[in-house]
């Protein structure tokens, strides 16, 4: 059956009862490797001539659910999970490029991404060259022959940026290169970035989509979009594979050829796999993935409109507020909200940054970003402190900026705590 609505697919997508048990939730696989049928059998797996299980490294059945959930979830064609969200990232650049070439992103990214684009990447000998996403000609004219695909995060993270996917897709695609995308803030449930041009989507799983705070994960989605072959600029795909008896991964399997590409040339020779139990924990996340995700939106909607009011407040960063200058976009390419991150800067900088984040009694100090509880970070004093306050002022972080994971508790006591941490605050 074909699921109408996504929400559906959070719960179902990529199961049915075990037939052999009839065990309704999905089975944990805790196994290394599967007993070949014979010979001939393990052969034909080796081949890639029939799918089956071999070894975890490449392959698990729970694993699998998730893979094909998240598949679901974006409307791809095929999907890989990793140990975590770097990974991904790692194994969707590690396919597509080699020493000496070149890709395309934007200069406001995750501060984990940025430094495995600009730091070891570069060591690999792949140079990612950083662009404001809004300077289109800047874009197209970084494009060489050496270029493999343009990256971007549907919304940034620190900044809460949107960019125009549509647009950048377009000069992707006029080029012959692949749209990459990292779909970790909104999750599918707020953003389909299929919609809007994007060929591969990157998620941290370990945020909203497991959504508690409990375990690592990543995944890649081939939206299976992009020809590879077309494009000119993929020997990878289009010259035969010697490590696989010469396969030829764009003609042997079409549209899903960056799926089986990154799961038997990146897992099988790196590693980075998700684990059953991992697996089984973010699933079980996922199947609450729209409920978790409304409420986030309305908490938030409620912090954002509190804060933007309080008279200990500088001014708050969130799209869905009136005069963001995200809104129209926000519109376009999160129609159902803009999500749970917001950052505010406090009136008394650093001081009373510390205040606050020292005073919050029911939100959590920590980095991480996703859960069901409601985080705060004070980038100053923590994720951004060896930057040197004219650093800091050029990425947009203010000495009293405040970044917020809004979680699902009841608003009123999310708001109760602000109220009490902004009164502290105030007093230093
Ligand atoms: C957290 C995060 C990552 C990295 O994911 P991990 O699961 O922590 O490895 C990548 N991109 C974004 C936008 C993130 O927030």
């Amino acid at each position: 059956m074909k699921y109408q609505s996504i929400d559906t697919i959070a719960v179902h997508g990529g199961h049915t009862p075990d037939p052999v048990t009839g065990a309704r939730a999905v089975p944990i696989y805790q196994t290394t490797a599967y007993q070949f049928k014979d010979a001939d059998h393990a052969a034909r797996l080796f081949d890639l001539a029939e799918p089956g299980y071999i070894y975890t490294r490449l392959n698990n059945p729970t694993v699998e659910v998730l893979e094909n959930r998240m598949s679901m979830l974006e409307g791809g064609t095929g999907a890989v999970a990793t140990s975590s969200g770097q990974f991904a990232e790692f194994m969707v650049f590690t396919s597509i490029a080699e020493a000496g070439d070149e890709i395309i992103t934007t200069n406001r990214l995750y501060g984990g991404t940025n430094n495995l684009f600009f730091s070891t990447f570069k060591k690999l000998g792949i140079k990612f060259i950083g662009i404001d996403h809004d300077d289109f000609e800047a874009i197209e004219g970084a494009i060489t022959d050496k270029t493999k695909g343009i990256y971007l995060e549907t919304v940034s993270n620190p900044g809460n940026d949107i960019p125009n996917m549509e647009k950048v897709a377009e000069i992707a695609h006029r080029n012959g290169l692949p749209l990459i995308v990292d779909n970790t803030y909104p999750t599918p449930y707020l953003c389909r970035p299929k919609d809007f041009g994007a060929d591969v989507v990157i998620h941290s799983v370990t945020k909203f989509l497991g959504g508690h705070g409990n375990s690592m994960g990543g995944v890649a989605v081939d939206l299976g979009t992009f020809d590879w072959a077309a494009s000119g600029r993929f020997p990878g795909f289009t010259e035969p594979d010697p490590s696989y008896h010469g396969v030829v991964y764009s003609e042997t399997f079409g549209n899903m050829a960056l799926a089986v590409k990154m799961r038997v040339q990146i897992m099988r020779d790196i590693g980075g796999c998700m684990t059953p139990m991992n697996a089984f924990l973010l699933l079980q996340g996922i199947e609450t993935l729209h409920l978790r995700m409304e409420r986030h939106v309305e908490n938030a909607g409620r912090v954002a409109r509190f804060l933007e009011g309080h008279p200990a407040v500088e001014r708050v960063s969130y799209p869905d507020l009136d005069g963001n200058k995200n809104a129209e976009r926000l519109k376009k390419y999160l129609p159902k909200g803009s999500g749970a991150m917001l950052s505010f800067e406090l009136k008394g900088g650093y001081e009373s940054g510390k205040a606050f984040i020292e005073g919050v009694e029911l939100a959590t100090h920590l980095t991480n970003l996703g859960d069901t509880r409601t985080l705060v970070t004070h980038p100053a004093s923590t994720t951004h402190r060896q930057l040197s306050t004219e650093q800091k002022q050029a990425a947009g972080i203010g000495e009293g900026l405040i970044r917020m994971s809004i979680g699902i508790e009841g608003s009123e006591d999310i708001l109760a705590d602000l109220e009490q941490a902004l009164a502290k605050a105030e007093q230093v």
